[in-house]
């Protein structure tokens, strides 16, 4: 789905609530009681809708990049956490039984009994499960324990708020309020059976297997899959998959990699991988024949529909990975379109594939910039890192103008090299750009 239609769908999504409740016909109340209801609703909403931008699905994904709706997702709970906090301090009617007098509730708001019980947990619920994943990386536990625990916690809270509406809300009792939240529960739920149930049942009818794995820089390994009895996995350059390997695709042990082959290399799937944590730092003792489960592919860093006369690839580290990827199928393809292929690192050991960078210099005459933070003595490329300095003495206006930029490396890099471009005058969209770190 195009971005714009996108977002155009989400702020309906999100907004909808306030136009089922002015439509409900409820008399007005105090401004600050409505904001506080209005509040609310949206938290509400984005709450649900959260589901669905973190549920990996290609038509909203696709298009902005998996990284843009995760940093989406975080800015968004953050936003309907704020919502949430003021929502209960907003209120001046009186928070009491429903009065004879008062059958509408204008002057009144039922907040006891259950519906004060899950307004209450939800309240508390909600900043925990974003504060935790705020600290993420501090915490004492597995990556994929805090992964099981937000998915739940996040199921809590919209099961808590939901009773918690329809319960005490006042615009909540309308039908078409409540059919709204029940139908967009619904899709929340539904997004997390996908999620977990429907797509590893698919994985299961389409296994792999470890074909090789070697170490290829330090630290750096490369790991290769073949498709066991079908007919493999139809990719494009530069996109990435979640790997499971050798666990039951129903666990949530599986890890993003950028596929490092190019589709026309053949059926098997080639991934550069990093040490990093529990399983990257596992890959020596992973054996051929392993099976294999992959999610994708997912991602938007591919060269389709662009017709850039010329393209920069900037990577640092494990960026390589998606670069290769591409660089491979543009050979494979004989586009004859000049490249130039940055590539950062700190020591020369860390240097991937040196034979394919060989090869790409000769075969594809791709000029490619080695730079070495902490060179060897023998060392004849660029020393220092991929700044500002650097983008700018590397590239001419007009490659600033019309060629297409495509970044992948660390944060900071990533950071300097986008804002060096956009300042030299490169257009945002001919800058391409994947980040491996979500947060
Ligand atoms: C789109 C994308 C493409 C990537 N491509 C490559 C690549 O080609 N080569 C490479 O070496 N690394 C790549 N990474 C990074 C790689 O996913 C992590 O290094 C790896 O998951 C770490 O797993 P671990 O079990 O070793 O470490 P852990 O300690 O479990 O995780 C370390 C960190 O990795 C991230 N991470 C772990 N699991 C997941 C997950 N399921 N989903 C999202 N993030 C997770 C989290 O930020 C976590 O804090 C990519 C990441 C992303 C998001």
């Amino acid at each position: 789905m195009p971005a714009i239609a996108l977002i155009g769908l989400y702020l309906l999504v999100v907004f909808a609530p306030l136009g089922l409740a002015v439509a409900g016909g409820w008399p007005p109340r105090p401004v600050l009681d409505e904001l506080a209801a209005g509040a609310g609703l949206v938290a509400f909403a984005i709450l649900l809708a959260e589901f669905l931008l973190s549920g990996r699905f290609r038509a909203v994904s696709g298009r902005v990049g998996m990284d843009v709706t995760m940093r989406f997702h975080q800015l968004l709970a953050r936003t309907a956490l704020a919502l949430a906090v003021v929502h209960p301090f907003l209120y001046t009617l009186p928070f009491n039984r429903p009065l004879p007098y008062d059958p509408t509730r204008q002057l009144t708001l039922t907040f006891e009994g259950e519906g004060l019980v899950t307004g209450v947990l939800a309240f508390l619920l909600l900043p925990s499960l974003v504060i935790l994943s705020i600290g993420r990386d501090k915490l004492p536990f597995r990556y994929e324990t805090w992964r099981f625990l937000h998915g739940m916690g996040a199921l809590a809270v919209a099961g808590l708020v939901y009773l918690h509406a329809v319960e005490a809300g006042r615009y909540s009792q309308d039908w078409m309020l409540r059919w709204f939240w029940s139908g967009l529960l619904g899709l929340a739920v539904v997004s997390l059976l996908v999620v977990y149930v429907v797509k590893p049942l698919l994985q299961l009818r389409r296994k792999w297997h470890v074909s090789a794995v070697r170490q290829v820089a330090e630290r750096t390994w490369e790991l290769a899959i073949a498709p066991d009895g079908h007919e493999g996995l139809d990719y494009r350059a530069g996109q990435f998959v979640w790997l499971n390997v050798g666990h039951s695709p129903f666990s949530l042990n599986e890890n993003p990699f950028s596929i490092c082959s190019a589709p026309g290399d053949g059926r098997e799937v080639r991934f550069l991988i990093k040490e990093l944590g529990d399983f990257t730092s596992s890959l020596s003792r992973v054996r051929t024949g392993t099976q294999v489960h992959l999610d994708g592919p997912h991602g938007h860093l591919t060269l389709e529909g662009r017709a850039a006369p010329g393209i920069a690839f900037i990577a640092g580290g494990v960026g390589i990975a998606p670069m290769f990827s591409l660089l491979g199928q543009l050979v494979l393809e004989a586009d004859t379109r000049p490249t130039v292929l940055v590539y950062g690192n700190r020591a020369a050991d860390q240097i991937a594939l040196g034979d394919k960078l060989a090869r790409l210099r000769r075969v594809h005459k791709t000029q490619v910039v080695q730079v070495l933070s902490d060179p060897p003595a023998d060392w004849s490329g660029e020393v220092g890192i991929i700044d500002a300095a650097r983008i700018r003495a590397l590239f001419g206006e007009e490659q600033y103008r019309d060629w297409l930029f495509v970044l992948c490396g660390p944060p900071a890099m990533m950071e300097i090299v986008e804002d060096t471009l956009i300042g030299i005058g490169v257009a945002p969209r001919n800058i391409l750009a994947e980040r491996f770190h979500y947060d």
